[in-house]
């Protein structure tokens, strides 16, 4: 049996223009058999089924290739690497994962995550004990005592929970690869920015450049793919010298990373969604905003969308991804916003923002040569919305318009389950924000309290 879905518009993500009055036909194993013209199209038997989309606009299953599955919309970094065994992680990921695909992402990388968590809801999902997304996955970022992700005093190390596996010389890195190749990751991720700046404070880089280098040529040579988080200008002219094939952010690049990066074919994904939504949404009561990493955050952003204009203008590929999985970036929420952003602050048309969520995303994905696209010989992963992206690309985001997800050729028929948010994640021990010195008291006793007297 054949499946026949009318197109009102079809964005292939091949090509900038929607195409008019066209049809995808594709098999019972969901492969796409065909994409065009009604009037070209194979011929329908009567036990084939016809799906009527001829109102609304077809495209690619959107991608995100910045994820996190086991974060659990954290609120610290030890709400991410301790307070939750990792067995309950993958449970809580995997419904996680499911409110993506929810959303219209069809695939999603999820780059770094403790133990094999990432890898256990993909390995789930791709046998068939589940609906969800196609799932890139990696383990626990490489990191050294001078990374990020090693964020815990010497004392205590980094736990066998965290999201980083600490290796402290190059022979333990390697080591790493190796093991995480074993297990079955898609890529490994390298947390290539340091904690310690120089004078003018730039970031410097956690390892060394031939360290970098001889961790992505044992990667490459395992057959998989490297990823680094890379803010700082050095981290990410380590990371493009070194081949890595997706660079996170890069917000401080230069000319002498664009022209590494057009030499390696490293491609970037600058990761705007959670730095915007951390300088719109935190309120003055988060710990984030008492730290001023508000006006700080909003500074660089302001920087970094200036250098990544250039990196675009160079013809630098740009991936969209969200690094969805932190309270200020809940799954399901806010993976198109970046779409958004490449249009608003980057200048991407529509058309191209949509393309890198598709078509160049695919690229990176494993087995993207499948996704991504609607061509004959690829997944009948596609979404089904009301009114045109290309016309206002915010539409991506009301999920009021996403009419129908598809995977494989199966209408995803998940239920919109509400959650209780306090039993999924912050369990973090800390009470108060506030010191309550005698100073402190008095000035509070002597204020009165708006709030509470408006209730009385
Ligand atoms: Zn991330």
């Amino acid at each position: 049996m054949k499946t026949f879905v009318r197109c009102g518009s079809l964005f292939t993500g091949h090509e900038d223009e929607p195409r008019k009055g066209e049809a995808l036909v594709f098999d019972d194993a969901g492969e796409l058999l065909y994409v065009g013209t009604e009037a070209k199209a194979p011929r329908r038997a009567a036990d084939d089924r016809l799906i009527d989309h001829s109102g609304s606009f077809v495209m690619p299953g959107l991608i995100d290739v910045h994820t996190h599955l086991a974060y659990g919309n954290a609120k610290s970094e030890e709400d991410i690497d301790l307070y939750s065994p990792m067995e309950f992680r993958a449970l809580r990921g995997l419904f996680f994962a499911q409110k993506c695909a929810a959303a219209g992402y069809t695939a999603i990388c999820s780059p770094g995550d403790a133990g094999q968590i990432s890898l256990s809801i993909r390995d789930a999902i791709r046998a068939g004990l589940f609906e969800g997304p196609r799932v890139t996955a990696a383990g626990p970022y490489l990191t050294t005592h001078q990374g990020l992700t090693d964020w815990y005093p010497t004392w205590i190390g980094a736990p066998e929970t965290s999201i980083g596996k600490l290796v402290t010389t190059l022979d333990e890195a390697i080591e790493e690869v190796r093991r995480q190749v074993k297990n079955g990751v898609d890529c490994i991720k390298i947390a290539l920015d340091g904690i310690q700046r120089r004078p003018n404070g730039e970031l410097i880089a956690a390892f060394t450049e031939e360290e970098t280098d001889a961790i992505v040529r044992e990667t490459h040579r395992l057959g998989r793919k490297a990823i680094s988080h890379s803010v700082g200008r050095e981290a990410t002219l380590y990371a493009a010298r070194a081949g890595v094939d997706l660079i996170f952010h890069g917000f401080d690049l230069d000319k002498e990373c664009i022209a590494a990066m057009k030499k390696s074919g490293s491609v970037l994904s600058p990761t705007l969604t959670h730095p915007k939504n951390l300088i719109e949404f935190t309120q003055p009561h988060e710990p984030a905003a008492q730290k001023g990493r508000v006006e700080i955050t909003a500074e660089r952003y302001r920087i970094g969308v200036a250098n990544l204009k250039k990196a675009k203008a160079a013809g630098i590929p740009f991936l969209t991804g969200t690094d969805t999985g932190f309270a200020i970036t809940p799954y399901g929420e806010w993976h198109a916003r970046e779409l958004e952003l490449f249009v608003e602050d980057l200048g991407f048309t529509p058309a191209q923002a949509l393309r890198a969520a598709t078509e160049a995303n695919a690229k990176f994905m494993t087995g993207g040569d499948k996704i991504g696209v609607l061509e004959p010989g690829r997944h009948a992963d596609f979404t089904v919305w009301e009114g045109s992206p290309l016309a206002d690309i915010g539409i991506l985001q009301d999920k009021n318009r996403l009419r129908a997800v598809y995977i494989g050729g199966k209408e995803l028929s998940l239920a919109d389950r509400p959650f209780d948010p306090r039993k999924v994640t912050d369990f973090a021990l800390s009470n108060w924000t506030d010191l309550y010195t005698r100073e402190r008291v008095a000035e509070l006793r002597g204020r009165p309290r708006p709030r509470l007297q408006a209730a009385e």
